[in-house]
């Protein structure tokens, strides 16, 4: 053999230091297939019978007599199971064919300790034998062929046992039942739940510094946004394909903003987390990651631009003015002519601008909202809605 391990009652272990006896170390592990009757589902692990002094002593004894299903009738040892890893499970200890008591290892030999409560409990001393081959030879002899022999060395290691009967009564410590002597493996965890699926919400978000309860309401929003169909989910879907992340925070100067300059999404407070505000907010943050160099280089010059833009946009998908034109003091017949300016946009697709008509409508815009950030200069790096164009070219209503 290359080595291996066994087990041997104290008494045997006596007398094996002191004479040397080889019966006393006798131990037989099993390989033991048990097929489930209900799935079918096969479980094997390693049985080991170790019989104490007292049984290798009697003439009777027959050790190999000894499988998982019946044990001599003079049997009185130990029957340890281990997983076919070596870890060791449960153990039973035996008197004269019966078990009479749970064994538990609880320390010694590489075992972890395992608690135990019950009614009764003694520890005892078994002594796990390790055998190395420290040498092979190769003889010849007057057999055929070759023959390997090996030198082994053999020693015990104590591990130290807790033998319970009865059961551990009440208060959740488990129960010790002293009945089948079979192999009883503590039952596996349960596998991980499978992770939470993605949040429409978590396709677009960074940090999002929100409580649950102001999620709750933005992803509500945003479901909100995405129901709107083809044109009210432009912005969200154009930062879902161009793998935009922004953080989201609550706790600014106005109803809604967001600033390019550290992609954040900020509410002014909890009852701003509105879809209308989400609209505006996250066609920002779609014309940050459209336009070359980001937005934030239009905080002043261009500012007008990317407003105008945004205010299209919402006046485009919710049918109606206008974010454009709030004053009720704008003319009108401007009025009139944006709402059927928009509904082209609306209608065929999109409009494409040219510049002298992205410029009259961009100063229409500046000229209607004075003394606001809307009136800021315009910028000479835009002369049409090229990231409209380009969300709502496949929308048709
Ligand atoms: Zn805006």
């Amino acid at each position: 053999m290359m080595g291996g391990f066994g087990f041997a009652d104290e008494d045997s272990y006596k007398e094996w230091t002191n004479k040397k006896d080889p019966v006393s170390i006798g131990c037989l592990t099993r390989l033991v297939f048990l097929k489930s009757k209900d799935d079918g589902k096969i479980i094997n692990f390693l049985m080991t019978i170790v019989g104490d002094n007292n049984y290798h002593h009697d003439k009777a004894s027959q050790l190999s007599k000894n499988s998982y299903l019946s044990k001599e009738k003079n049997f009185s040892g130990y029957v340890f199971y281990h997983d076919l890893n070596g870890n060791f499970v449960n153990g039973w200890k035996y008197e004269k064919g019966s078990v009479v008591a749970k064994t538990t290892m609880t320390k010694g030999g590489n075992i972890p300790t395992q608690l135990k409560l019950a009614t009764t409990c003694t520890e005892s001393t078994v002594y796990k034998w390790i055998t190395f081959t420290t040498g092979w030879y190769q003889t010849s002899n007057t057999y055929e062929g070759t023959m390997y022999l090996s030198e082994e060395t053999s020693f015990y290691v104590p591990v130290t046992t807790t033998s319970c009967t009865g059961d551990g009564g009440g208060g959740g410590s488990p129960t010790v039942t002293v009945s089948t002597g079979g192999y009883s493996p503590i039952p596996s965890p349960p596998p991980p739940p499978p992770p939470p699926l993605l949040t429409k919400l978590s396709k677009i978000e960074n940090v999002n510094s929100l409580d649950q309860t102001q999620k709750n309401l933005l992803e509500t929003a945003l479901n909100e946004l995405i129901n709107m169909g083809c044109l009210g989910a432009a912005s969200y879907n154009n930062l879902v394909q161009t793998g935009t992340k922004i953080n989201f925070a609550v706790g600014g100067g106005e109803t809604a903003s967001y600033d390019p300059s550290n992609k954040t999404l900020t509410f002014f407070n909890t009852s701003s987390i509105t879809s209308g505000n989400l609209q505006e907010e996250l066609f920002h943050a779609a014309q940050d990651a459209y336009y070359p160099g980001g937005t934030n280089q239009y905080r002043n010059v261009g500012f007008s631009n990317i407003e105008f833009e945004a205010k299209l946009y919402r006046d485009i998908v919710n049918i109606g003015c206008c974010t454009m034109f709030p004053r009720l003091d704008t003319p009108t017949e401007i009025v009139n002519e944006y709402f059927l300016m928009a509904d082209q946009f609306r209608t065929n697709g999109y409009t494409s601008f040219t510049p002298t008509t992205y410029n009259l409508w961009v100063d229409r815009f500046r000229t209607y909202n004075p003394g606001t950030p809307y009136a800021l200069p315009k910028s000479a790096n835009f002369n049409t809605t090229t990231l409209i164009n380009s969300m709502l070219g496949g929308c048709t209503q």
